[in-house]
């Protein structure tokens, strides 16, 4: 077998969402928004199966929704993308981020990964024989080390994973931060690998796409994921934009993978991308409502909730809760004792870059506004 798979734990997701089945617990860890998402695109995908999308879609994704990433790549980052050539539909982000990983790698490449991190980023850079080179954010504002980031780069860096507007912390990188990268990646000859599933959920942030900045267009392969825009995370449909030489690799690397998506969900999330600006600005308002919420509670709790300007999550320093209990074992008491579910934020540090902090959960608030006060009533009671 493989060992680094085997080694590998099972997802901190799937861990504390069966924690928290087994403890009637709300659940605030994994992120999935406990509302439907527009009923309208259902019915597109419905109608879809219906009208005879059943059979294979064509590999790099159906045309339909290849012309609407475009536009909506020049609609809300002004970019002029090719869907023939420069857009490739994937099962979910997850697949997408595993597909760019693997046409950019060869052994002993160097990939650049800002911590905190999503957790697949890591072990696929280490199953592909790439050699992380890891830079931690400063909490509690999140601050980019510009001169660790500098030196995490090198003659054998291959590429820089960033993801903005960032799970777990809600960072939003800003346009200065942007540029910092973009010299780096000019300096050394590097590609971006753009992780960008909330693109549409900021608050008073602006997302910028680091592929608009100057001699970036060559250089970045972003990534989006219908799960975040349209709150279908169960459909797992995402899309990849790159210029085209990296896309026909990305191609070959999903051919293998899954070749090709369900054709029903393709055209509901075309139906998706193009709808009205309105939406996109209506779904951002909700979101910030509910962070809103979900922060102020947990400040009257007393904890200090970190800076979060966008995604579905928020970090909070639960010291004053947790009686000296580190954030892995306090997540599990407040799932079992208060019936609240988190998770530990230091399941998204390596251990390859010491030791990481133990007194931070990330709380997601896509949930209805019920729910959110009930979770806080709960620990208000508990604790
Ligand atoms: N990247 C990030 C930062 C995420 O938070 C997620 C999932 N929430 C993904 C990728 C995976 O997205 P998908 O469900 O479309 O595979
Ligand atoms: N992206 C979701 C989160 O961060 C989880 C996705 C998953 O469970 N794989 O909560």
């Amino acid at each position: 077998l493989n060992q680094q798979l085997e080694a590998l734990p099972t997802t901190i997701f799937t861990v504390m969402s069966a924690l928290a089945r087994e403890h009637n617990a709300i659940n605030l860890g994994q992120g999935f928004p406990d509302t439907e998402g527009p009923q309208d695109i259902v019915q597109t995908a419905v109608n879809a199966l219906l009208d005879g999308q059943n059979q294979y879609a064509p590999l790099t994704g159906l045309p339909e929704l290849r012309q609407a990433v475009a536009e909506s790549n020049r609609r809300f980052q002004g970019l002029n993308i090719n869907p023939d050539t420069e857009v490739v539909v994937t099962s979910g982000a997850t697949e997408a981020l595993a597909a760019s990983l693997m046409a950019l790698i060869e052994p002993g490449d160097e990939v650049v990964l800002i911590e905190p991190l999503y957790d697949t980023y890591l072990p696929v850079v280490l199953q592909l024989g790439g050699v992380p080179r890891l830079v931690r954010l400063e909490h509690p504002d999140w601050t980019l080390p510009r001169q660790a980031l500098a030196d995490a780069f090198s003659a054998r860096t291959k590429a820089i994973l960033l993801n903005t507007p960032m799970n777990p912390t809600g960072k939003v990188f800003t346009h200065d931060e942007l540029s910092f990268i973009a010299g780096l990646l000019r300096e050394h000859d590097a590609y971006a690998l753009c992780d960008e599933v909330y693109e549409h959920l900021t608050f008073g942030a602006k997302h910028i796409s680091l592929m608009t900045l100057p001699g970036m267009r060559e250089r970045c392969i972003r990534i989006g994921s219908a799960g975040k825009s349209f709150s279908m995370t169960g459909w797992k449909v995402g899309y990849v934009t790159a210029p085209a030489p990296i896309a026909s690799v990305i191609a070959k690397a999903h051919q293998n993978l899954v070749f090709a998506t369900a054709p029903n969900l393709q055209r509901a999330v075309a139906a998706g991308l193009r709808k009205d600006t309105d939406y996109f600005t209506q779904i951002a308002a909700d979101f910030a409502g509910k962070r809103d919420l979900l922060s102020d509670g947990l400040r009257k709790l007393g904890l200090d909730v970190l800076p979060c300007h966008g995604s579905y999550f928020v970090i909070a320093d639960i010291s004053p809760l947790a009686r000296g209990e580190d954030d892995m074992t306090f997540a599990k008491t407040l799932t079992i004792e208060a019936g609240v579910a988190t998770i530990p934020a230091s399941a998204f540090y390596s251990q390859l870059n010491g030791t990481p902090p133990a007194h931070l959960l990330r709380f997601a608030f896509c949930k209805q506004e019920q729910v959110l006060r009930d979770a806080l009533s709960r620990i208000e009671t508990w604790q």
